[in-house]
């Protein structure tokens, strides 16, 4: 999978870990050409030396969009994980696991941990838990006036994401109206976690069993339609690939999947009185590129919209957050840069909304852009 590599350098561009530490050795080439001089010999390095290096990517997967060699550095540093879970990998595992149980308790809990009694090591992972829960919810401004008829008596799935299941739920309520708007009827369908965060982790037989079950609701239901809210779940779900034996069954499976603000875009909103004034978007890295929460936010915010991100990642970064949190915090210093200090900002995934939600500046709102849709 690295021996490909022509050292083009264009994933260089695009690391968001290389754009904010200067270090290329913490690159995606390096790491491919780490990956390929190990080849099968792991034991070329100690298990300690794997381990860092497994820690030191955000499985943002922009390298891999861009490389025209098909070179697959977050699979690669999956792998990695996988032939060496410390317990970092474990906690992550069982987080991602039990997030029926856990995200809505342990969210609660971190923010009552006082700061002092926060370790170290542990204080910026709390932090991104308490920011799962998010504040009391963005005001809400957008205002739908008119559904259009394109998708009237349509029958679809729904595939809210764990955030919304367990911790967000209003975001699951204000999808449903939505999609109630629009005249859509929700099929039910019992889905699992996307499996994302598992499988760069390097959890391949928990992430596909997850696949596997989200894939047969889909049967079940007569492959309909599936609509997201999450860019993180959208792009997993889009990467199941392997998972279908059927390649023309694979390619109805992608087509199925609508991010819900494509469904919005010919509806119309208004802006209320109440408006946040200076209104950012945060673009997040597993986004297509058609990135179609960006253009229903262009569309119905206008000029509020000062600034979007394009190149930056919040950091959330997974594993990478346990393992080496400072690194972690670089890249989101360098997506708070770039987002100055509007009044809101805005995304579109889950994973950013609690990363962003934990490190914003005091007077900085942050949230889901369904949190806006009155
Ligand atoms: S874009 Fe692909 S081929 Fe080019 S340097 Fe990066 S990994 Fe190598
Ligand atoms: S997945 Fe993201 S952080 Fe990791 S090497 Fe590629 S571009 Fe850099």
């Amino acid at each position: 999978m690295s021996g490909d590599c022509i050292l083009c350098g264009k994933c260089l561009e695009v690391c968001p870990l290389l754009r904010a530490t200067g270090r290329e050795e913490l690159g995606p080439r390096a790491k491919a050409d780490l990956c390929f001089l190990l080849g099968d010999d792991e034991t070329l390095l100690s298990g300690e030396d794997v381990a860092k290096l497994a820690g030191l990517c955000l499985g943002c997967h922009r390298c891999k969009a861009v490389c025209s060699q098909g070179v697959d550095v977050p699979g690669l540093v999956a792998a990695l994980r996988l032939a060496h879970p410390d317990f970092k990998g474990w906690l992550w595992k069982t987080w991602l696991t039990h997030a029926r149980e856990l995200w809505s308790s342990t969210s609660l809990a971190a923010k009552l941990i006082p700061k002092n009694f926060q370790s170290e090591k542990f204080g910026p992972f709390l932090k991104m838990l308490a920011g799962l829960k998010g504040g009391p919810g963005l005001e809400p401004f957008l205002i739908p006036e008119i559904f259009p008829d394109t998708y009237r008596g349509e029958r679809m799935l729904l595939f809210a994401g764990c955030t919304a299941n367990y911790v967000q739920g209003r975001w699951l309520v204000t999808a449903l109206r939505l999609l109630d708007g629009l005249g859509i009827e929700v099929l039910p369908g019992d889905f699992k976690c996307c499996g994302g965060g598992l499988s760069s982790a390097g959890f391949d037989v928990e992430s596909e069993a997850m696949a596997c079950k989200n894939i047969d609701v889909w049967r079940k239901a007569g492959k309909p339609k599936m609509v997201l809210f999450c860019a993180s779940c959208l792009s997993s779900l889009g990467g199941y690939e392997n998972y279908f034996e059927d390649s023309e069954e694979f390619i109805s499976w992608q087509r199925s999947l609508m991010p819900l603000s494509a469904l919005l875009r010919e509806a119309t909103f208004v802006v209320s009185e109440k408006a946040s004034g200076k209104v950012a978007y945060h673009r997040p890295c597993h986004v297509d590129k058609a990135d179609s929460d960006y253009m229903f936010l262009h569309n119905a915010l206008g000029n509020r919209l000062i600034v979007s991100t394009s190149r930056e990642c919040c950091g959330f970064g997974g594993v990478m957050r346990l393992g080496t949190p400072a690194l972690a915090d670089a890249v989101n210093r360098d997506c708070w840069e770039k987002l100055g200090t509007p009044d809101v900002v805005l995304t579109g995934c889950s994973a950013c909304a609690a990363q962003l939600a934990a490190t914003a500046p005091n007077e900085v709102r942050v949230g889901h852009w369904l949190e806006i849709i009155a």
